[in-house]
């Protein structure tokens, strides 16, 4: 991305606020303006005071010029303090409210996303976090750099050229010579720097990603005694990024040199000349200090021309990452336009998929899903259960074959309004930060508290939670496993969907809370499509129909007692969770119980 493309995309996000920046470049226009008239004050200064001096005049005759100086400086200093604020004021302003409108589309658009989009290796959490937050950052200091920086520098850079052209053609034009030299100076530090500076910004990505990974896992790490492990992986990252800041530092340093020294030839050459047509009587003396003052202004634009490069550069590849992720048009999620009555009947037809990494999860898939009927998938773990249900759930398409519901194919179905009709429950739910009532209420944003209780209460966690002393104040992440999978339910239970999606709701829950919510999800399950994945024998004995999953493919399917007779892989499974259950013992223990 070239810097003029860069321009064309942030301006969407500039003209909004095109009044602020008309207030910044007026008061740029008078700032520039007022930035020359210490070279005139002084020039008028010294020629005056000097004039009088050779006519041996003292302080007497004086007197008008010192007030004259003092009157013009006075009145210039304060207009350069109301421009200046000014300036610095609309500036600011309109660097916040660019960032802020930076940040809320990127959120906005990133939501529209499709859940590919973020199981992408490039896209983790870290990663993602650090290009947004680099990319806002770093543009909105080019909107402060193209709008509020850039502007007045030049403008006083090209007035005080001109007026030194005015005075002088030849004092002109050497000034003019330097510009050129730094410019290309400063191209080629950017070229230097240009590679270093995109490892500098992946080093920094891994390292967030890096460093969310050891809190997350920290648990772990720690069980393990891996702290020094972890400690080494991140120093290896620390290295990669000290040795390429340590060459970004390096190149900048040899370039600044060359530039400084550059510009302090072009002040002594313009000193010597202007010193020579003074003394060849072609100038007055004043102006000495007048040529080095406007090259000053000159020079002072073009010496932070390096920073401005660096901060364009740094924004040019970070803003690479962001504008990527907010122009990602492909991955938002499509979504067709139908919005069919739902009586909850999925078929699925040759269906085959693969994930973006290229598995293929699912493996040529016929079935149907009776509506107002509990069916079970059951498989080894990897199978593709869960897959099916993300399938169903529409967060995939199928690379072929066809996901039907009472007929119609997803895709034409409207995404929002199929998932209004299905609720998901899975093995670990999501709780977000907040209180227990605004988690539940999640499932039905205007629920009343009453209707939250009453969820509540279905999910059986309304005693647990009126025990805390804040009651459903108290902030769920707080909760154990078991608890916030109930908090889930509930906000299941409020949503009240016709199809329920149920995949292990109860692997992380003890036993009691398990039958519990086995009570709970026996009431719901009633007059409604319910799939259900479990490892729980009697939740798969429960179910009308069964299907079973290997290896991405369907290997059996029926009604409980068929598939057991079958003498196959449902029979192998079910054999091993009963055995794992200690059966045997269990009806003994039973059995002795009633024969005492
Ligand atoms: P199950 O629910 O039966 O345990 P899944 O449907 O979760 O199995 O997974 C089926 C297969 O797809 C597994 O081999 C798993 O490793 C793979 N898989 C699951 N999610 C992804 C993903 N986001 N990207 C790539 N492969 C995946």
């Amino acid at each position: 991305m070239n810097i003029w493309q860069l321009f064309r995309k942030l301006r969407p996000f500039v003209t909004p606020y095109r009044m602020l920046i008309v207030a910044t470049l007026i008061m740029t226009l008078i700032g520039s303006f007022a930035a020359q008239v210490n070279a005139l004050t002084l020039q008028y200064a010294v020629d005056s005071i000097n004039r009088l001096v050779e006519a041996g005049q003292g302080l007497n005759a004086g007197w008008s010029i010192l007030i004259t100086i003092t009157v013009v400086l006075l009145v210039k200093e304060l207009i350069s303090a109301i421009v200046q604020f000014g300036q610095k004021f609309y500036g600011i302003k309109l660097r916040i409210l660019v960032s802020q409108d930076l940040a809320q589309s990127i959120i906005e658009k990133f939501l529209t996303y499709r859940l590919s989009f973020f199981h992408q290796n490039d896209n983790q959490a870290g990663k993602l976090q650090t290009r947004i937050d680099r990319g806002i950052g770093s543009l909105t200091t080019l909107v402060q750099i193209f709008f509020i920086d850039i502007l007045p520098l030049f403008t006083s850079a090209v007035i005080a050229l001109a007026l030194m052209f005015y005075a002088n053609f030849y004092i002109g034009l050497t000034a003019a010579c330097i510009v050129p030299i730094y410019f290309w100076l400063t191209y080629k530090q950017a070229q230097r720097l240009g590679g270093w500076r995109r490892g500098l910004r992946d080093a920094r990505e891994k390292k967030s990603q890096g460093i969310i990974g050891i809190i997350e896992s920290i648990a772990v790490i720690k069980s393990f005694n891996r702290e020094p492990i972890e400690a080494q992986k991140q120093l290896k990252l620390q290295k990669e990024m000290t040795e390429n800041q340590m060459h970004t530092r390096q190149t900048s340093y040899v370039f600044d040199s060359l530039k400084t020294f550059i510009e302090q030839i072009g002040i002594v050459l313009i000193i010597i000349l202007t010193a020579f047509f003074v003394l060849n009587r072609q100038m007055s003396i004043g102006m000495i200090m007048y040529h080095v003052l406007l090259f000053n202004n000159v020079s002072a634009p073009i010496r932070s021309l390096h920073r401005i490069y660096d901060e364009v550069n740094d924004a040019m590849i970070y803003s690479e990452g962001f504008f990527k992720i907010l122009e990602a048009d492909d991955e938002i999620e499509p979504s067709g336009a139908l919005q069919p009555a739902v009586r909850g009947e999925f078929s699925l037809s040759n269906v085959d998929f693969y994930y973006p990494n290229g598995h293929h999860a699912l493996k040529n898939i016929n079935l149907t899903i009776q509506p107002n009927k509990i069916t079970a998938l059951v498989g080894l773990s990897g199978a593709g259960k869960s897959t099916l249900i993300s399938l169903l759930d529409k967060f995939y398409t199928p690379q072929s074959g066809s996901v039907r519901l009472d007929g119609i194919d997803l895709n034409d179905i409207d995404t929002r309004y199929l998932r209004e009709h299905i609720g998901l429950v899975l093995q670990k739910n999501h709780i977000f930060q907040g209180s227990i009532f605004e988690n539940i209420r999640y499932g039905k944003i205007n629920a009343t508290e009453e209707e939250v209780m009453t969820a509540a209460r279905k999910a059986s966690i309304h005693e647990q939670i009126m025990q805390l002393p804040d009651g459903y104040a108290a902030d769920a992440l707080l909760l154990s496993g078991g608890q916030q999978q109930r908090i889930a339910l509930a906000r299941m239970f409020l949503k009240n969907p016709p199809i329920i999606f149920l995949d292990e709701p109860t692997a992380s829950l003890d036993a009691i809370a398990t039958e519990q919510i086995k009570h709970s999800l026996d009431q719901i399950k009633h007059g409604r499509t319910v799939i259900i994945i479990s490892h729980s024998l009697s939740q798969i004995i429960d179910a009308d129909y069964t299907y079973v999953m290997q290896n991405g493919e369907i290997a059996e399917h029926g009604e409980h007692e068929q598939l057991y007779r079958q003498h196959g892989a449902y029979k192998e499974i079910f054999d091993a969770m009963a055995k794992s259950l200690n059966i045997d013992k269990i009806s003994k223990t039973f059995d002795e119980q009633v024969t005492h």
